[in-house]
């Protein structure tokens, strides 16, 4: 049974003080087995709340990370700096990452790879432009990015590796992707991830979706065959409705 991870994307928003207050509050959070909670926060606030849930079942993970260990990189952020604070998870090729700070499929791959040499567990993002959608795209763009995200790694990392499914036109819009649709689509990724490696394999990745998921709407959307849990932008940022995206899990 795979397990269901609802990861909340802070993005940029929240102070320090805003921060370490949500996770006071989201503290007595209890998760099963199945349900992993994570909150992707803010670069400068990781190390602080690292700290802040460890007696807690909430783990922290970043948003982004450059894929090099060291180096000229003026600004960057190594996945070495993210082990060694405590950071567990690591968003890779968020939708707004490729599209303001042009993230490829080719940085995803190596990103993915840097974030396995360090044990971190990366959420890859995939998902489609309205416009691919209209024009019937949405299962090649998937499977273009899928293949080159998960290109050169092992069984057991592919296993490992969170796929987050996120519509472009569903982010922050308010629109969410049908469950059906939505489930459709991760189904397919679930079928390009056995072409690329075995069904057993593809059986263990944990697919996510996200955009615009909210407490009213998570019940349908995990009661599919192949969503295992969201990536939460707007709806992660108040306590009491992470709390509910969780609970949905449990
Ligand atoms: P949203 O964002 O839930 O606000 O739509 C999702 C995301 O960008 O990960």
């Amino acid at each position: 049974m795979r397990k269901i991870v609802i990861a909340g994307n802070w993005k940029m928003h929240k102070t320090k003080q805003e921060a370490e207050q949500f996770i006071d509050e989201v503290k007595q959070l209890k998760t099963n087995e199945r349900v992993e909670a994570v909150i992707c926060a803010p670069f400068p606030y990781l190390s602080s709340l690292v700290n802040k849930v460890k007696q807690t079942d909430v783990k922290i993970a970043a948003q982004t990370m450059h894929f090099e260990q060291s180096g000229a990189f003026t600004g960057e952020v190594s996945p070495v700096m993210l082990a060694d604070i405590g950071v567990s998870h690591v968003i890779i090729g968020h939708s707004e990452r490729r599209e303001y700070y042009h993230e490829t499929n080719e940085t995803v791959n190596k990103k993915v790879h840097a974030a396995f040499s360090h044990h971190l567990t990366p959420i890859v993002c995939v998902g489609e432009t309205l416009a691919q959608r209209e024009a019937n795209d949405t299962l090649t763009h998937i499977e273009k990015q899928i293949k080159i995200a998960l290109d050169g790694l092992t069984d057991e990392q592919i296993a490992n590796t969170i796929i987050a499914y996120e519509p472009i036109w569903a982010i922050g819009t308010g629109k969410t992707a049908s469950s059906a649709d939505a489930n459709e689509v991760c189904d397919h990724i679930r079928n390009i991830v056995a072409k690329i490696t075995s069904e057993q394999t593809a059986e263990k990745v944990v697919i996510q979706y996200g955009g615009s998921v909210k407490p009213e709407n998570i019940d349908e959307l995990l009661s599919t065959s192949d969503i295992d849990g969201a990536l939460v932008g707007g709806a992660s940022l108040e306590p009491a409705s992470f709390i509910q995206l969780v609970e949905a899990g449990n």
